[in-house]
């Protein structure tokens, strides 16, 4: 038997607080522009815009290409790589239910997919590993109605 730990285990184990506890005002209400988004994520895929023109991408979902400014975006499904670009440790919040879950990093990640950057949580990180280039996958949590949250967490 394999006793040895490693940092991802530790990492696995340490989110505090019930993550998978949606209170109405952290639920997704979708719009027809991002519907497509967080109906992705309740299937468990990271879904991003890719450009028809340029070939960049981007998050959050729009009508015209951010980096062109082209009509001809089109969703993708992402492979959930990044690298995190910036972060924040979250130390203080007195709302349930962050409240519970302090200390917390929220991370800006760059996915593989060049030109998308998104925003999210990071659960499953210590706040003292965190660092700018390190690499993170996507993870999923339910929202109910089929919806879901994106989170991301340090590669093993
Ligand atoms: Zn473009």
């Amino acid at each position: 038997m394999n006793t040895s730990r490693t940092t991802a285990d530790d990492d696995r184990e340490r989110a505090r607080g019930d993550w998978n506890i949606n209170p109405p005002w952290v639920t997704p209400t979708p719009t027809e522009d991002d519907r497509e988004f967080w109906e992705g994520a309740g299937r468990g895929e990271l879904r991003v815009q890719r450009c028809g023109s340029c070939g960049l991408h981007q998050h959050y979902p729009r009508a015209l290409c951010s980096h062109c400014g082209s009509e001809s975006v089109a969703f993708i499904t992402a492979s959930g790589l990044g690298t995190i670009y910036s972060f924040t440790v979250i130390r203080q919040n007195g709302v349930p239910p962050f409240r519970d879950r302090i200390p917390f990093v929220v991370a800006t990640v760059d996915l593989d997919e060049a030109g998308a950057r998104l925003l999210a949580a990071m659960p499953n990180c210590e706040p003292e590993r965190a660092a700018i280039g390190m690499p993170v996958r996507a993870v999923f949590r339910p929202a109910g109605d089929g919806l879901g949250l994106i989170d991301f967490e340090p590669m093993p």
